[in-house]
């Protein structure tokens, strides 16, 4: 059905990679195009043989002209941004010079300052209508699955909703002291900010981890979890009907926590830059070089995920309440496509957006969040591509 060009070669990417070959119907070809062209030939080595056919490229995603004369040449119908969230707004430059669709999982990030904000993004609205191209923003699982959920809910479940809880619940252990599941940059960017969540229109910060609950979730048991800002918000809170509160919640271990609070209080999570030797350095990314590398956490990672929404609202004139949430299980993720539960449940969405945008179910020139589009196609992908999701009318509640 079309070409797919995939930037980035990470964790991430890897399975996207892994199931588009398995969606060969849709993803005739794919392009493999990343920072350092090795891992992508080594994907490519991996894959090769399928119905997909594959080829690889090298590519800065940081220039705009690069990625121009690598979409000019491979031709793609849709651009799948998985490198980093400070590329968002290059690749989406781009896509807009060759009129090109665009997919991502995060939202853009200026590299100075940890915020996590659609404001950029949603600048290009304009000009993508004009160019009659359509951008899927956050297609990955938190932004994404959460937001197919969301509009599954209001469109099934409810004739309003009020109070969404998002719940990401990672009891997957790997056996290191510390080590982060994703990019480590990023996700340390995200854990050490200030929390936030929506309340009556209007956000309401805390300080960071400020907010402790325990959940007992669904086939693991209880956690504790902590209220984190998470993006979505914003753009769930202006597209679902009706919504008083919605918060975001995610668990972390004790040792998790307190080598953070550790690698913090030493500046080790700082990202200003500071003068090493004569040379400019980042606290954050010198810590990111000495983590173990999440893409080497598959082998080493045992348990499970519990990712989904709680809804509160309206049905009928009655008080309704309503879980929906996917629990994926690492060592059969790594059996399967040789990544770990946290790679899997953002690299299956990815794929299933880009999907929606090839075979032209969800094609809406704009730049949209996903929970915008009809979620029946996308819902029904997930329990085809290995991210089943289960439903509860009477759920634990968080207080
Ligand atoms: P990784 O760090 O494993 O991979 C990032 C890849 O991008 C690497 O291959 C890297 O290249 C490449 N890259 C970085 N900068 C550039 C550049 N300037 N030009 C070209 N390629 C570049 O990250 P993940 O796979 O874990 O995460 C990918 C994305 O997914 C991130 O944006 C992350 O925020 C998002 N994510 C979203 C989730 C969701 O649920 N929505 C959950 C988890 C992640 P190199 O190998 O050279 O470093």
């Amino acid at each position: 059905m079309g070409k797919a060009l995939i930037i980035g070669a990470g964790g991430v990417a890897s399975v996207c990679v892994h199931k588009c070959c398995q969606n060969s119907d849709v993803f005739e070809e794919i392009c493999i195009a990343s920072r350092t062209k090795s891992k992508c030939d080594t994907l490519k080595e991996k894959l090769d043989g399928g119905k997909t056919k594959i080829s690889t490229a090298q590519v800065n995603a940081d220039n705009v002209e690069e990625l121009i004369e690598l979409i000019n040449k491979f031709k793609p119908d849709v651009v799948i941004n998985l490198a980093l969230p400070y590329q968002d707004l290059t690749i989406m430059d781009a896509c807009l010079a060759t009129k090109t669709d665009y997919v991502d999982t995060a939202n853009y990030e200026p590299l100075d300052t940890a915020k996590f904000e659609y404001k950029w993004q949603w600048a290009y609205r304009e000009r993508f209508e004009q160019a009659g191209i359509t951008a899927l923003l956050g297609s990955g699982f938190d932004p994404g699955v959460t937001g197919v959920f969301s509009a599954y809910a209001q469109k099934h479940e409810f004739d309003e909703i009020n109070y969404i809880d998002i719940l990401d619940c990672n009891a997957g252990d790997h056996g290191y002291p510390f080590a982060t599941n994703f990019n480590p940059e990023i996700n340390i960017r995200e854990v050490s900010a200030k929390g936030s969540y929506i309340k009556n229109g209007k956000w309401v910060e805390t300080e960071p981890m400020e907010i402790k609950r325990v959940y007992n979730f669904p086939e693991i048991g209880e956690k504790d979890m902590y209220l984190l800002h998470h993006e979505e918000l914003e753009s769930l809170a202006l597209n679902i009907k009706g919504i008083k509160r919605i918060r975001f919640f995610m668990t972390f271990g004790q040792s998790y926590l307190t080598h953070l609070k550790c690698l913090e209080n030493v500046g080790m999570t700082s990202i200003e830059p500071i003068e090493f030797e004569g040379k400019q350095i980042v606290p954050l990314q010198f810590l990111k070089a000495v983590l173990p590398d999440p893409a080497s956490l598959g082998p080493r990672t045992k348990g499970k995920t519990n990712i989904g929404c709680i809804f509160i609202g309206k049905k009928d004139g009655k008080d309704k309440t309503y879980y929906l949430y996917n629990v994926c299980d690492h060592q059969e993720c790594y059996k399967e496509v040789g990544s770990q539960a946290v790679s899997y449940t953002t690299g299956v969405p990815a794929m299933i957006g880009a999907s929606m945008l090839l075979n032209g179910k969800w094609k809406k020139p704009g730049v949209h969040n996903i929970e915008e589009f009809d979620p029946d196609p996308f819902m029904d992908a997930l329990n085809k591509f290995g991210l089943p999701w289960k439903e509860s009318y009477s759920p634990e509640l968080v207080d």
